[in-house]
């Protein structure tokens, strides 16, 4: 059964990907959030994949970590990044997912000897797993955005529950379609005809939107609004424009001027509640675009020819250059082409180093080379898990003077294996949702530059990895000057080292990135572009 208080936004895609669905549907999240609305948003995926946590970086780009450990798209973090509430398993549902839990039904004898098909018993567990957030009574509004675009074979599904819900009386909900307004150069016109066949696609799913946000490189003008409107069925009014911005935070104030969350309000019968100030996320763009100077980072990574694949880490960037008042950029150095010859070159100009996850082999060399530079020459340098890891094999080579040195996870039978499987995913075979993943307890050692970061000794963060620091070592690596300033005190894990000698060094076994938002940008990270900046200055 549904609580019949929560209301339902639907956010669906036409015309072609990447519009910016999961961005729009963040932004009115924050606009009714800022109205008062405790807002929630989910992510619904038409791929078979139970998550994406097996997927490549370079098929979806990053895979965002949950709090409860969920392996989810990218677009949570974002939804993140502008609620300032975290999301959990619920919030992203994939085909294999749903799929999975109708096929072990039918195993396990629960729909007793009827034909299980795609309507209703996908569609019923699909509407279940919609109404999951508004059934915990904590959201007034679920917004659920729905991956892919209409009229793709494997939206299908999607787009009938969506239908269902909307004939069903108990529950009250909206569809917004997010389309494209492309502008024809050769001509100069702004053209709408892509728009009309998208909704006429949903149409014949038997879906109407109620209000259609138009991406455009232009400004619409109000006859085409009203063409759209007149051609889709739709109130002139809710006709929204989505003009491009200068950046994806600048979209929720967009949103408001054009009164998305009033039409979207009054479709719903929920009143307008305290006018929106939305204070510190305006402080927050102010900064933004008026930085007091600038401060270059090197983010040495494998998979930087698509940048989604360090999305939360791009983000945290900007959210701890604002706190700084400083402009972050960014040069995406890959790990490959790092050798001892190169670094100089490639290297030399940086202020602060990051090395970013990962898995596997390729490009392992480079990042290890890459932490001797910014160790020997003084350079800040943050290093997130794998990072981490690499920078305890290059202490450990060229500190230590352990030359094969290696983690287990890229030369199994090194005879210094200093970063090694943790105890408990010994004779795990599976790879779906099988790291150890989600939020551990670290507690921090007070002389350290992550207590001053924090200003706290217990600290919780996210995890997603297989692989630690392998304790039989820790003595010789303190007493050679790299410090556990960081440890989960269940288990004895090394979560943080440090370099004291160091300006600032952090390898942290957890992923700071992922808890980074626009009104909270995470402290590791602010502290380390304020370093990079001293050390600019320097
Ligand atoms: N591959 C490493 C491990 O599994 C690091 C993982 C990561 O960087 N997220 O331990």
């Amino acid at each position: 059964m549904s609580d019949s208080s929560t209301k339902y936004i639907f956010v669906t895609g036409g015309v072609t990907s990447s519009l910016g669905k999961g961005i729009v549907a963040a932004s009115l999240a924050k606009i009714l959030q800022a109205r008062g609305y405790s807002v929630t948003i989910q992510k619904l995926d038409p791929y078979i994949n139970v998550d994406p946590g097996t997927l490549n970086p370079y098929e979806h780009g990053e895979c965002f970590v949950t709090d409860d450990g969920a392996e989810t798209d990218l677009d949570l973090g974002h939804y993140e990044r502008f609620l300032n509430v975290p999301t959990s398993q619920a919030n992203n549902v994939t085909t294999g997912r749903i799929y999975q839990y109708v096929i072990n039904k039918e195993r396990e004898g629960a729909y007793l000897g009827k034909t299980v098909q795609v309507i209703p018993h996908i569609t019923d567990e699909i509407k279940r797993r919609i109404q999951l957030l508004g059934n915990t009574g904590k959201y007034d509004i679920v917004i659920t955005e729905i991956g892919g675009t209409v009229g793709d074979i494997e939206s299908l599904p999607y787009i009938e529950a969506v239908r269902q819900l909307k004939w069903e009386p108990e529950i009250d909900c909206i569809v917004v379609h997010l389309t494209l307004v492309p502008f024809l150069a050769a001509s100069g016109e702004l053209k709408t005809k892509p728009t009309q066949h998208s909704v006429k696609a949903l149409l014949e799913s038997g879906v109407q939107p109620d209000v259609l946000v138009l991406r455009t490189e232009h400004d619409l003008t109000e006859d085409v609004k009203r063409k759209v409107a007149l051609f889709c069925n739709i109130e002139p009014r809710a006709v929204i424009q989505a003009q491009d911005a200068e950046t994806i935070y600048d979209v929720p104030l967009l949103m408001q001027e054009e009164e998305l969350d009033k039409v979207v309000l009054d479709k719903l019968s929920l009143p307008y509640r305290e006018e929106p100030t939305l204070e510190g996320w305006k402080d927050f763009l102010k900064n933004l675009k008026n930085p007091k100077d600038e401060v270059n980072i090197g983010l040495v990574g494998k998979y930087i020819e698509l940048k989604d694949s360090y999305k939360s880490i791009a983000e945290a960037f900007i959210h701890s250059g604002v706190k700084n008042n400083l402009q972050v950029n960014l040069h995406w150095i890959h790990s490959e082409d790092v050798t001892e010859e190169l670094a100089d070159n490639l290297l030399e100009h940086l202020d602060g180093i990051l090395v970013a996850p990962g898995f596997g082999e390729r490009g392992i060399e480079g990042k290890i080379t890459t932490i001797k530079y910014a160790r020997e020459n003084n350079i800040p340098f943050l290093g997130i898990c794998l990072g981490m890891q690499c920078a305890v094999i290059e202490f450990a080579r060229n500190v230590l003077k352990y030359d094969d040195a290696h983690s287990t996870e890229m030369y199994p039978d090194t005879p210094y294996p200093v970063i090694y499987l943790m105890e408990d995913q010994r004779g795990i075979t599976s790879k779906g949702g099988t790291m150890r993943l989600g939020s551990y307890h670290c507690e921090l050692q007070e002389n350290s530059k992550a207590y001053q970061a924090y200003g706290k000794k217990d600290i919780f963060e996210r995890h997603r990895h297989r692989y630690e620091f392998n304790n039989k070592y820790l003595k010789e690596f303190e007493q050679e000057g790299m410090i556990a300033t960081g440890k989960n005190p269940e288990k004895d894990l090394v979560e943080i080292v440090e370099i004291p000698k160091h300006p600032w060094f952090v390898g942290v076994q957890f992923h700071p990135e992922y808890k980074s938002t626009v009104l909270n940008p995470h402290p590791l990270f602010v502290d380390f572009i304020k370093a990079s900046y001293e050390n600019k200055k320097r």
